[in-house]
């Protein structure tokens, strides 16, 4: 899986720049011009990061991350806001709305994108990689195979792609309607009840033999995987 970078910027000739670098180097991008379509973006797209621009027309790019921050589906979505000047970065800073790094214009392209690639190996460790490791457990996406503790745990291929999804971003609460999206396709009708049936059949199969319970369950929420120590 690309990683989706979701791109803030309402000049629509330095959004084309980002586009053309970002997919140059292998990623996939969306594009939104203020802070609500951005918001929307993320709740529709769900992007592995976001880069920000912090002068936005309407909602400012510090109240589009603050918001993504108060939501616990994005609470730990990374996050890189752009400003405009030094003084800027320090303004942006002081007012701290928990973004994952800051860049100041003028930046060349190459100089962003080593950012997100640092934001996201610090963030999302996982991000396309073949084998998926967390606790005990292992997903190799290549064989289609999981294993925990040692073990192969069978499982269907909903259940599969639901772990998939949970290995990819640990402690990231994704609620129903993300997990059908994902896990079933947006075109397909399945009813939100549906993911508890395939979640119960997840953890039923993870956790034979008695190992500890991974998935955790976010009362209005939705399900996030629970990795001690990691
Ligand atoms: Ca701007």
């Amino acid at each position: 899986m690309k990683p989706l970078i979701l791109i803030v910027e309402d000049e629509p000739a330095q959004a084309e720049v980002l586009r053309y670098n970002f997919e140059r180097e292998g990623y996939t991008t969306v594009v939104a011009s203020d802070g609500e379509e951005a918001l929307l973006a993320v709740e529709e797209q769900q992007p592995s990061l976001v880069i920000l621009d912090w002068m936005l027309p309407g909602l400012s790019g510090l109240e589009v991350c603050r918001r993504l921050r108060q939501r616990p589906e994005t609470r730990t979505l990374p996050v890189i806001i752009l400003t405009a000047r030094g003084e800027e970065t320090d303004r942006v800073r002081g007012l701290d709305c928990g973004a994952d790094d800051y860049v100041t214009k003028p930046f060349s392209a190459s100089e962003l994108v080593a950012r997100v690639r640092a934001v996201l190996r610090r963030t999302s460790p996982n991000l396309g990689a073949e084998e998926l490791r967390r606790a005990d457990v292992v997903l190799d996406l290549a064989a289609h195979r999981v294993t925990r503790n040692g073990r192969p745990v069978h499982l269907g291929p909903t259940e599969f792609r639901l772990l998939h999804l949970f290995m990819e971003r640990p402690d990231r609460v994704f609620s129903r309607e993300q997990l059908l999206d994902k896990a079933w396709g947006r075109d397909i009708h399945v009813e939100p009840r549906t993911v508890d049936v395939h979640i119960r059949r997840l953890r039923k199969a993870l956790n034979e033999g008695g190992r500890p319970d991974l998935i955790r369950t976010v009362r209005g929420s939705g399900y996030a995987l629970d990795v001690p120590n990691s």
